[in-house]
């Protein structure tokens, strides 16, 4: 059989060193960090036992946007918020049943940050009435990613932290030690819920400070001491 037209090419990601991290889905964690929970209005848990279930949502994977692109400010908004999120690549498929912390973690191939982009007006509209955020979380070019670096040379994760700078001012910045649910904590419960598989990208939830960019702004986000992430909004 022929494809009705030319079948749409995969979203590429570079990664250091040589290649490219072909993407099959994004997968995003919101309320990750307490400080941003609470400055959005929710409750942070006390403690871990009282975390309950993550919250999850998806991009489509062809809003990633590569390093040093433009971002078009997207339609439908007068409120484009920035939240700058580490990002974990997997390289392999989950095996079946339930994950342990060593499967989970070994999933993991590379590393890098993204901006997870937000149409806050559209997702508090959404929120207040109790329906899905997908229109302020999965639009076009909502995803600019870094390029990723590959885990063995990025050493102990949890020692790192997240800066994020629009026009040379820091407008976030937190540390990993902070998240919520960790990277195989978060595997472990998407595993719950979806298989898995090579390809996959996970936005991992973003620290306090979220707040809105205009046209003209250029954005610098890090992972610190590992690789950054530049941009600008466009008209
Ligand atoms: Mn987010």
């Amino acid at each position: 059989m022929t494809d009705l037209f030319p079948a749409p090419s995969v979203p590429r990601v570079p990664v250091r060193g040589g290649g490219t991290f072909p993407v099959r889905r994004i997968f995003c964690v919101g309320r990750n960090f307490a400080d941003h929970a609470r400055e959005m209005g929710a409750t942070a848990p006390a403690s871990k036992a009282e975390r309950g279930t993550p919250v999850f949502f998806h991009k489509p994977a062809d809003a990633i946007v590569i390093d040093g692109a433009d971002v078009p400010y997207p339609p439908g908004t007068q409120d484009l918020h920035h939240e700058v999120e580490l990002v974990v690549a997997l390289g392999a498929d989950a095996p079946p049943g339930e994950l342990g912390r060593d499967a989970a973690a070994s999933l993991v191939v590379a590393c890098g940050v993204g901006l997870d982009l937000t149409r806050r007006d559209l997702q508090a509209a959404a929120k207040a009435k109790g329906l899905p955020w997908d229109t302020g979380k999965g639009f076009d070019h909502s995803a600019p990613v870094s390029e990723l670096v590959p885990v063995a040379d990025i050493g102990t994760l949890e020692d790192r932290t997240l800066t994020l700078r629009v026009n040379d001012e820091t407008r976030q910045h937190g540390s990993l030690h902070d998240l919520i649910w960790d990277v195989p904590d978060i595997l472990i419960e998407l595993s719950k819920l979806y298989a898995l598989k090579a390809g996959d990208l996970v936005f991992m939830g973003t620290p306090a400070g979220v707040a809105a960019l205009a046209p003209g702004d250029r954005f610098a986000a890090s992972l610190d001491g590992v690789v950054t992430l530049q941009g600008r909004i466009t008209d």
